[in-house]
């Protein structure tokens, strides 16, 4: 057998289309046009290619789109006060500080700053709390779980009872929030992490394997249950001479061909969840816009 494989950019342009028509039937309603604020601390070549992306598709939404670049040696007052400015700011509805923060400034602090309710990439304590809860309605859920979700529903549908769901990571970016929205979705979920033993026959285990671990290729064929969905988070950029000297691809945490082989659907990568993630970004903004303008909250 093999496996669907599961269109991450299609299912993404999907979700954009949704919310752009959100955002444009709350903005005819009430007047209120979405806004993203970005804030991007240094030079890091690949953050800077995340927010500029991010802009970019904000602005392809109709949202109201800034992105604060701030100097490397930027102290952590200076980070903080953007931060207070932005959390004051109606115009804005969900604050992105992108990760890594160079050396010198501490991430809790200042993504804990965040008002929980412009928070739209779910980092705060009280969104966690709020989804590890079970009120996940009322919380912003981590973009790139989320979007796996939304993977996941399309291949499975809303309700996964029954089903043994194994997540490998337990980052509070991923992997934590995956396994609540499992949880939530009534599969029955354990998590993996380094320290656990056997790891291939754990993951036989799995009716869904999700992995986020960020070690390229680590999920072999020996980690797929026959049938299995597999969702592979992982974006590792690995060597690839085979396409020039010094030339790389980005690959994912599962052995794609070994696991395809086995596998009822699976995601690639590139392709699969990363799309999702920044679709998930702005669904978040455009929910958090309609909270703020008092309309219902739309799902995506
Ligand atoms: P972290 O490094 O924060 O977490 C990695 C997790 O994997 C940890 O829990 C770690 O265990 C576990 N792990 C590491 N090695 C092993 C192993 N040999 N066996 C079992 N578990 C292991 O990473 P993130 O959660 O932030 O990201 C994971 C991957 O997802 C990365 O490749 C990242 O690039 C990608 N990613 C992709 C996104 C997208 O948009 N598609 C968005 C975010 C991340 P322990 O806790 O014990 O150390």
């Amino acid at each position: 057998m093999q496996a669907v494989r599961i269109d991450g950019k299609a299912n993404a342009e999907s979700v954009l289309r949704d919310v752009t028509a959100a955002g444009a039937a709350l903005h005819k309603k009430t007047g209120v046009k979405p806004g993203l604020a970005v804030v991007l601390v240094g030079e890091d070549p690949a953050s800077q290619v995340y927010v500029a992306n991010k802009g970019r598709t904000a602005e392809a939404c109709g949202f109201h789109s800034v992105t604060h670049r701030l100097p490397a040696d930027t102290s952590q007052e200076a980070l903080l006060a953007l931060i207070d400015e932005l959390n004051a700011d109606p115009a804005i509805h969900g604050i992105l500080q992108q990760l890594p923060l160079p050396k010198g400034l501490d991430a809790d602090v200042v993504v804990g700053r965040i008002d929980p309710d412009k928070d739209v990439d779910g980092l705060t304590l009280v969104n966690a709390g709020r989804l590890a809860s079970g009120l996940a309605d009322d919380a912003f859920v981590p973009c790139t779980p989320a979007g796996c979700m939304v993977l996941l529903r399309q291949v499975l549908g809303d309700d996964l009872s029954g089903k043994r769901a194994v997540v490998v990571g337990r980052s509070n970016l991923v992997g934590k929030p995956m396994a609540q929205l499992l949880l939530l979705a009534n599969a029955t979920v354990t998590v993996a992490h380094s320290r656990t033993k056997d790891l291939p026959a754990l993951c036989r285990e799995a009716d869904i394997l999700v992995a986020a671990i960020g070690r390229p290729g680590l999920l072999k064929g020996d980690c797929v249950k026959p049938g299995a969905v597999v969702i592979d988070v992982g974006i590792n950029r690995v060597p690839a001479p085979d396409k020039g000297e010094g030339k790389t691809r980005l690959v994912g945490d599962v052995a794609y061909d070994e696991a395809a082989a086995i596998a009822s659907a699976i995601t690639p990568v590139p392709g699969g969840v990363g799309p999702m993630t920044i679709a998930m970004l702005m669904a978040n903004t455009v929910a958090s816009a309609c909270r703020a303008a008092g309309e219902p909250r739309p799902r995506f």
